[in-house]
């Protein structure tokens, strides 16, 4: 089969790979059909790590997936070939601590697709995955659709996370993706006032078209000040979706007293800092938040029935051969770039 290989910094390249086969009973052969882009996977395409965690050449990434069943395991039997599905890229234990109390997604013995030495990407013309991955989606959605539920369901997950659901006032600082898709859970659960952020004014009109109402783009405006005018005793919940320290210091501010931030960025320095006085005075929660649990179906549930229409995130699309050319244009955010999706087979 072919698959698109990371060779170096900024290097791809489509080369010819082993075709994977069924091992284990709950094994799952599917044809990937779309991949998209994820901002994980240009980290990985432009640095080569995401912090301890480091790429050893050749590595293929990719990890949002929409795929169809080619043959499954002699233990599987609510799968069977034809079977369009979205896919869980976590395979868990079931075994540990972590899984037997209802936290398989910080499993101790955890395999990620295309986190370095556990599972190879999605970015091929087929992989393996347990039965417990695959999740069936309905005919009326599409293959772009179809890759959005993993970033989806992480949107699902921090909102679920809020102490109080939905949060009646919330804001999302950063709309790349993950924070677009907060955007959607918290307006089909139900806020009455989302506030949003960004560097980039594009971000923000798509924002804008997926029901924020208020965006304040953060530089040319002092955005803090603008919400709290608005939002005069403070935010319910601030979504942390941008990873770096000045969103960190604002969530602090923008949050009412007894109020929490959910920390879904991922900074790419090692550390970060609070001001105690403030955070203690207020006594602001600090959630973070870890991909998802069990929010895959919901994400499914979210976008077929129409509650949450993820198709404005969706800018680009490419074929295998242009996955290079995709990373390229997502890592330099080039052309209004949101969701670069690339179609592996059957176009
Ligand atoms: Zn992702
Ligand atoms: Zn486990």
């Amino acid at each position: 089969m072919k698959a698109a290989f990371l060779t170096g910094i900024r290097e791809m390249e489509i080369r010819d790979a082993p075709d994977p086969r069924i091992a284990a009973p709950d094994d799952v052969l599917v044809r990937i059909d779309a991949v998209g882009v994820c901002g994980s996977d240009v980290h990985y395409y432009t640095t080569g790590r995401i912090g301890s965690q480091k790429v050893e050449y050749p590595w293929t990434v990719g990890h949002e997936c929409a795929g169809t069943v080619v043959e499954v395991g002699g233990g599987v039997s609510d799968l069977a070939a034809g079977q369009r599905v979205a896919i869980d890229p976590l395979s868990t234990c079931g075994r540990c601590d972590q899984c037997l109390s209802g936290r398989p997604h910080t499993c101790r013995n955890q395999a990620f697709l295309a986190c370095p030495g556990q599972l190879p990407g999605a970015l091929a013309e087929y992989i393996v995955m347990p039965a417990q991955c695959c999740f069936p989606v309905p005919e009326n959605m599409n293959n772009d659709e179809v890759t959005i539920v993993e970033p989806l369901s992480i949107g699902l997950y921090a909102q679920s996370l809020a102490p109080e659901n939905p949060p009646k006032r919330a804001a999302i600082l950063g709309v790349g993706p993950i924070g677009l898709s907060v955007l959607l859970c918290l307006r089909a659960a139900g806020s009455e006032e989302i506030f949003v952020t960004d560097l980039l004014g594009e971000r923000l009109e798509t924002a804008t078209a997926m029901g924020a109402d208020w965006t304040g783009r953060h530089g040319p405006q002092d955005v803090v000040s603008e919400m709290l005018a608005r939002a005069e005793s403070g935010l319910d919940c601030v979504f942390e979706c941008a990873g770096q320290q000045e969103t960190l210091d604002q969530c602090v501010q923008l949050l009412r007293p007894g109020g929490t931030m959910l920390a879904v960025g991922i900074p790419e320095i090692e550390r970060v800092s609070f001001n105690p006085d403030i955070m203690r005075r207020k006594e602001i929660r600090l959630q973070n938040v870890r991909r998802q649990n069990g929010c895959v179906q919901g994400a499914i549930d979210l976008i077929s029935s129409g509650q949450a229409d993820v198709m404005p995130m969706v800018t680009h699309h490419f074929d295998l051969a242009g996955s290079r050319e995709a990373f390229e244009m997502v890592a330099d955010y080039r052309d209004g770039v949101i969701k670069a999706i690339v179609n592996v087979s059957g176009g």
